[in-house]
């Protein structure tokens, strides 16, 4: 199904979510058949947790009745589905079958659809701070040698503006270090919100969150440290301060960052992925020039909840933009998520090396994968620390958590030089540009990989 949405795009956002409402559902399994597959591969879940999407006329007295049949408790609110349902967080009492307790629900009138709050986790693979070749390769593709011979051709880019400044994007992942000399003047303020004063003055049901929100500990602080590392990395990629004679560049060298921090130590879950998206996509119906948000994680079984909230942000006019996932596994045949939805502002990205290889990793198909961007080797800003305090650092990581962010700065670069283009203008301009690849015939829908020369 997905092998012909390179050529739907092009046909304008409103025809696509008109046809494609639901698509993907009628045709194939229903949605309880895809949320059972992902028990039965044992895909991690949060132990005696559920995901319970209640139908929008539901009253207070059914909601009690249906937690007290499945001995829940409502734990949290997570999102409004259609016409204002309630997606809410539930936790069962007692150790029971996952499946059976998703069976009864989905016989129930009031209930939409039931899943696991199934567990996510960032998509690299390695991190290796002491590998020497620091050479950006990343962003050349110019032949002027070898090893620059594959990148993503930004630096060819830069050469005519490289100005990103009005364009914001969402990092959903872990925190990242917007103090790093490499990142902090390109770290976005919401300028709805005054730092500190314990109001939620933007009234967007987020106190204080200057720099974006914790989701996972449920505070404003999006830096906690060096374990943001990850975060910190996509961030680099995405947007570090360029021309400053300074560490490294970044895709879009002035573009500004928010965050949307729910991975923690342990992976992040399905339900704080959902309010992250929705959390931009509120942003960007506010007006926000945001264009994509970046998802360099992966990971748990199908959720109707994440793919109703991606849709939301789709109908929003804003880009999700996806790893592929490093199984080094075909997912035509074995779906990955969040990368393999079926909607038409996902972009999925695959891997690949400085030797123009797909990363060996690298997830790929030729219909659920759409590029290759730069992922093996690459440098960018981290956290690191240093006789106990926390410094800013630079370290080369290398998954499609790292190829990733390359197509998500292409996004913002493309935006910044045609401001009026949509989401699904600036998806067809990145993957037509792409260079075809012999790697990736036959293994990423383009065949080639990101190019922004021409942006
Ligand atoms: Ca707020």
């Amino acid at each position: 199904m997905k092998k012909d949405r390179l050529f739907r795009i092009s046909i304008g956002m409103v025809v696509i979510f008109v046809c494609c409402a639901g698509f993907g559902r009628q045709n194939g399994p229903s949605v309880q058949a895809l949320i059972l597959e992902g028990l039965k591969q044992n895909r991690p879940f949060v132990a005696n947790e559920i995901l319970v999407q209640f139908r929008a006329d539901t009253n207070d007295t059914e909601k009690k009745r249906v937690r007290e049949l499945i001995g829940s408790s409502k734990k949290d609110d997570i999102a409004k589905g259609k016409n204002g349902a309630d997606l809410e967080l539930m936790t069962l009492a007692k150790a029971q079958s996952l499946r059976a307790v998703i069976n009864n629900l989905f016989q129930e009138k009031s209930i939409e659809f039931a899943e696991p709050n199934w567990i996510v986790h960032h998509t690299d693979i390695s991190n290796d701070p002491y590998f020497t070749n620091g050479s950006l390769w990343g962003m050349y593709g110019d032949n002027t040698s070898p090893a620059n011979q594959f990148g993503s051709r930004a630096s060819e880019a830069w050469a005519t503006s490289a100005d990103c400044s009005d364009v914001v994007v969402g990092i959903i992942d872990e925190g990242y270090m917007y103090t790093h000399p490499d990142l902090a003047a390109n770290a976005y303020k919401n300028p709805g919100e005054i730092a500190g004063n314990g109001i939620d003055d933007d009234s967007n049901g987020y106190v204080d969150d200057v720099y974006g929100w914790d989701f996972d500990k449920k505070d404003n602080s999006v830096f906690d440290g060096v374990k943001d590392d990850h975060g910190t990395h996509v961030a680099g990629t995405i947007g570090a301060v360029g021309g400053n004679s300074q560490g490294v560049a970044g895709v879009c060298w002035s573009v500004k960052i928010l965050s949307a921090k729910f991975l923690g130590n342990r992976g992040g879950t399905i339900a704080n992925a959902i309010k992250a998206v929705d959390y931009f996509t509120a942003f960007k119906l506010k007006g926000l020039n945001l264009v994509a948000t970046n998802n360099s994680w992966g990971g748990g079984g199908y959720s109707q909840g994440l793919y109703a909230t991606i849709q939301r942000a789709a109908v929003a006019d804003l880009l999700f933009i996806a790893a592929a996932g490093n199984d080094g596994r075909n997912n035509d045949t074995t779906i990955s998520y969040p990368s393999g939805y079926d909607l038409e502002n996902i972009i999925a990205v695959a891997a690949l090396t400085s030797t123009g290889a797909m990363a060996s990793y690298s997830n790929y198909g030729s219909r659920s994968v759409d590029i290759a961007a730069p992922g093996s080797g690459i440098w960018s800003t981290i956290p690191k620390s240093s006789f106990h305090r926390t410094v800013s650092a630079y370290a080369s990581y290398s998954g499609t958590s790292m190829a990733t962010p390359h197509v998500t700065g292409a996004a913002a670069l493309y935006k910044a030089r045609n401001p009026s283009a949509i989401a699904s203008e600036i998806k067809d301009a990145i993957l037509h540009s792409a260079t075809p690849t012999p790697s990736l015939k036959g293994k990423v829908l383009t065949e080639g990989r990101l190019n922004v020369e021409t942006f």
